[in-house]
C-alpha cells in the first residue's frame, strides 16, 4: 500500500478505531557492528552479539512491516558497515514506506555511495557530534545538497553537551537541514551516566524551537510532553526491530521479547494480550518518556499531528527545512 494511504490508515485505526496500539513508526537494527565505540551506546549494539540473518530474511522483514509501518528507519549498530545496505534499502524504497538510514558517516566520503543512497532513501539522518568524534562534519554539512539528500542531523544530548547546542544548530539552518536533539537514555548497564537533567533539557530545547522553528526537528508536542504536558492518550507508535528480527517490546530499553519478525505476523504480535500487559507496565514506569514513545504519542493531539505533518510536508517537498 502507498505509503500516504497507510498514514491515512494508521489515522483511522488509532484516532477513530481505537486500535492504539497500531504503529507508524520502525527504528530497524539492521546489525549490531559498528566501527565505534561511543560512551552511551548499549554495547550490544556495536560489538556484533545480536544475531544478524542475511538479505533474503531481512527482505522478508520488510514485507512484514509493510502492512502497516509508514516511516522505515535502517539504523544499528552502524548499517553502512553490511554490504548488502544498498539492496535492502532499494528493496524498501517503492513507495510503501518513508525510508531513513541513520549513520554515523562512516560511508559517507564515497561519492558513489552517496549518489546511490540518493534514489534508495528520502532522509538521511546523520549522526554528529562530540560523541560520535565527528564535530568537524559540521563545516562540510552543505555538501550533501548536492546530492539531492535530505539530512537531518541527529546529536545525542548529554548533561555535558547541554549548554553547547546552539552552534549546530546554526550550522544545520545555514544549509537547510533539520536537527533532532535526542536525550541521552541511561541504559541499565551504562558505563556512566549522560541523561539530562529533564527540566534543563525542556528549557533549551524550547528555547530554540522559537528561535530557529521547523530546523529543529524535535515538535512541539515533543516538548512540551518533556515539559511534563503529557500527551491526553499516552501510547506508543513506535517499534524497534532487532537484526534477527527478535520485536523487543514495548522498546528495546525496557522491553521483552514477545515473537520474530521473520515467523510472527507483525499485527498479531501487537494485538497479542502479552503485547498489551506490557504497554500498561509501560504506562506505569520511565518508559513513557523514552524519546520515540513521546515523540508519536503527541500525535494523538490533532493540533501537534497537523504542525509535525505541516513541517515534514514543506521538507518533502521543497527540500529546505
Ligand atoms: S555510532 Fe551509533 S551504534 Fe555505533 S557505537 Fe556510536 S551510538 Fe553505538
Amino acid at each position: 500500500m502507498n505509503r500516504n494511504l497507510k498514514a491515512i490508515k494508521w489515522f483511522i485505526n488509532t484516532q477513530l478505531l481505537g486500535k492504539w496500539y497500531s504503529v507508524a513508526y520502525a527504528t530497524f537494527k539492521v546489525t549490531s557492528h559498528c566501527n565505534l565505540r561511543c560512551t552511551f551506546c548499549n554495547p550490544s549494539y556495536y560489538s556484533g552479539t545480536l544475531q544478524e540473518v542475511g538479505t533474503e530474511q531481512l527482505k522478508k522483514i520488510i514485507d512484514n512491516l509493510r502492512s502497516t509501518v509508514v516511516v522505515l528507519s535502517f539504523e544499528g549498530g552502524e548499517p553502512t558497515t553490511r554490504p548488502d545496505i544498498l539492496e535492502l534499502l532499494e528493496y524498501a524504497h517503492d513507495g510503501s514506506f518513508y525510508v531513513m538510514l541513520t549513520t554515523n558517516g562512516y560511508k559517507l566520503n564515497d561519492p558513489d555511495f552517496l549518489s546511490k543512497l540518493a534514489d534508495r532513501i528520502d532522509f538521511l539522518h546523520y549522526s554528529i557530534d562530540e560523541y560520535h568524534w565527528n564535530v568537524k562534519a559540521f563545516d562540510t554539512l552543505c555538501k550533501f545538497r548536492e546530492y539531492g539528500l535530505k539530512v537531518n542531523v541527529q546529536t545525542v544530548v548529554t548533561r555535558y553537551n547541554i549548554d553547547k547546542l546552539e552552534d549546530k544548530v546554526r550550522k544545520v539552518k545555514e544549509c537547510g537541514y533539520k536537527i533532532l536533539l535526542m536525550p541521552a537514555v541511561d541504559y541499565p548497564d551504562s558505563r556512566v551516566k549522560l541523561a539530562p537533567d529533564r527540566e534543563k533539557y525542556f528549557e533549551v530545547l524550547s528555547y530554540l524551537k522559537r528561535k530557529y522553528g521547523s530546523t529543529l526537528n524535535n515538535s512541539w508536542g515533543f516538548i512540551r510532553a518533556v515539559g511534563g504536558e503529557l500527551p491526553k492518550k499516552l501510547t506508543s507508535y513506535a517499534i524497534t526491530v532487532y537484526p534477527n528480527g527478535d520485536l523487543p517490546y514495548p522498546d528495546d530499553v525496557n522491553g521483552e521479547i514477545i515473537g520474530n519478525l521473520t515467523r510472527n505476523r507483525l499485527e498479531d504480535l501487537l494485538a497479542s494480550r502479552r503485547a498489551d500487559e506490557l504497554r500498561r507496565k509501560m504506562l506505569e514506569d520511565e518508559a513513557r518518556y523514552e524519546y520515540l514513545h513521546l515523540q508519536t504519542a503527541s500525535f494523538n493531539s490533532l493540533r501537534d499531528l497537523a504542525e509535525y505533518v505541516k513541517e515534514m510536508g514543506k521538507w518533502a517537498f521543497t527540500g529546505r527545512a
